[in-house]
């Protein structure tokens, strides 16, 4: 345990210490369902949320616990909720607050998958999401009405890279009851969406947190400073009685436990109903990429800007999208909510199009060709040709993706070898 709030030390120490039982000091993998009650009376106060403890996998398990607990300090929040991915991460996040007839606004500038979920599948379920363009906060205003049950956006959505006006929209939503939710899976460290104002984050585990690329997960962080009850029928889902849980009132019935409505609601509902638990085999795997995630975030970042020099003096490359050369007010939000690095990602544009595009990725030897972004090893992808192709033409204008253009992951090899690498495959552009 630490009440430390450095994150090099919160990640090592933040929310376990050692197994009460055996004094193990790596997290154990809890690979068990279930867990056995003490007598009928435990068990029917765990059940009544009276005391809070384990009772079934699905939804809660102490490797869990520690990796939540351990993010849950990284971010300055109060509780958070593990789940099986990062996608399963924003349905919920957004889920347990909008219903059939009630919309969300969210940022254009979004992850593809996010798009998809957005767009379709939670449309398909009667929630609307509207789109804005962010480079304006107040269009968020503009968009809301009286079923608006959240604001939703990235941090430092890729391919565009511009940072998000995280305290100019919160201020806007809080007022009339609507929270902000960020997803800060590029920018884990690098920003506290919290300390502007942000009520809940999300991350894909799966990216830097991980690193190692070899478990998917998401989690969802609640910051317990955003007042359900201030504007009480914005927020039905934790204002009003719920069915299925004896009639409680969320905002009520979870207050001797601290500001926890909205994550103890999506764990004992919606994980409970929809059951994308994390294993706990990937819980314990995302607990090791965590230890030492405060390290390879200044790498990425610290070889992410070499990477962005050399690629400004190529004279293949007509441009670098990178937070490093932004002006204006782009600059002043990646000043303003980026301490301490500015990402790991990197897109450029080749003159040569699409061919050149194409090109470049098969010339690459040490980068993988992979979807993945945040992975400790150097990632790239040609877009156009991939995540983006099934968009039309404009539509991959408006998204930032030109044909030429094509996205670095910087992972944390040695940066002379990361330049070699794209230097080779330029030559053969
Ligand atoms: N959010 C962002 C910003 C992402 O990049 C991704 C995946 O690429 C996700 C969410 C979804 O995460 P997962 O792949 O873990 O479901």
């Amino acid at each position: 345990m630490t009440d430390s709030t450095n994150p090099e030390t919160i990640v090592l120490h933040a929310g376990y210490r050692s197994d009460p039982t055996t004094g193990a000091v790596a997290v154990p993998i809890y690979q068990t369902t279930s867990f056995q009650f003490q007598d009928t009376g435990h068990a029917s106060r765990l059940f009544a949320l009276q005391e809070l403890g384990n009772i079934y996998t699905r939804i809660m398990n102490p490797t869990q616990d520690a990796l939540e607990q351990r993010i849950v300090a990284l971010d300055g929040g109060v509780a958070a909720m593990a789940v099986a991915s990062g996608q399963a991460a924003s349905a919920l996040a957004v889920q347990n607050l909008a219903w059939a007839g009630d919309n969300i606004v969210s940022s254009t500038d979004l992850y593809g998958g996010t798009w998809n979920l957005f767009a379709h599948t939670l449309k398909q379920q009667g929630i609307e999401v509207r789109f804005v363009d962010p480079s304006d906060p107040e269009n968020f205003r503009r968009a809301t009405d009286d079923r608006t049950r959240a604001y939703y956006a990235e941090t430092l959505p890729n391919p565009k890279l511009k940072v998000f006006p995280i305290k100019e929209v919160a201020d806007i939503g809080r007022p009339l009851g609507i929270p902000l939710i960020m997803d800060n899976t590029a920018a884990p460290i690098i920003c506290r969406p919290f300390d502007h104002g942000a009520a809940i984050t999300i991350y894909s585990l799966t990216k830097y947190i991980g690193g190692h690329g070899n478990s998917i997960g998401g989690i969802i962080v609640d910051s317990g400073t955003f007042d359900w009850e201030a504007v009480p029928e914005r927020q039905p889902a934790l204002t009003t009685p719920d069915e299925s849980y004896h009639g409680a009132v969320w905002t009520e019935a979870v207050k001797p436990l601290g500001p926890i409505a909205y994550i103890i609601r999506a764990r004992v509902t919606l994980l409970r109903d929809l059951g994308p638990a994390i294993s706990p085999q990937n819980a314990f795997n995302f607990i090791q990429g965590l230890e030492t995630l405060p390290l390879r975030m200044r790498e990425h970042c610290r070889n992410a800007v070499a990477v962005a020099e050399y690629l400004g003096k190529h004279d293949k490359v007509t441009s670098v999208i990178h937070p490093s050369n932004q002006t204006g007010e782009d600059k002043r939000r990646a000043d303003t909510y980026l301490k301490g690095g500015l990402g790991g990602l990197v897109g450029f544009e080749l003159s040569g199009g699409k061919e050149a595009g194409q090109a470049f990725i098969e010339a690459l030897k040490m980068f993988y060709h992979v979807a993945n972004i945040g992975d400790a090893r150097s990632l790239a992808i040609h877009p156009a040709s991939t995540t983006h192709s099934q968009l039309t033409a404009d539509e991959q204008v408006a998204t930032g993706v030109t044909d030429g253009y094509v996205r670095l992951s910087i992972g944390i090899e040695h940066i002379d070898d990361i330049i070699a690498d794209l230097d080779q495959a330029l030559a053969s552009v």
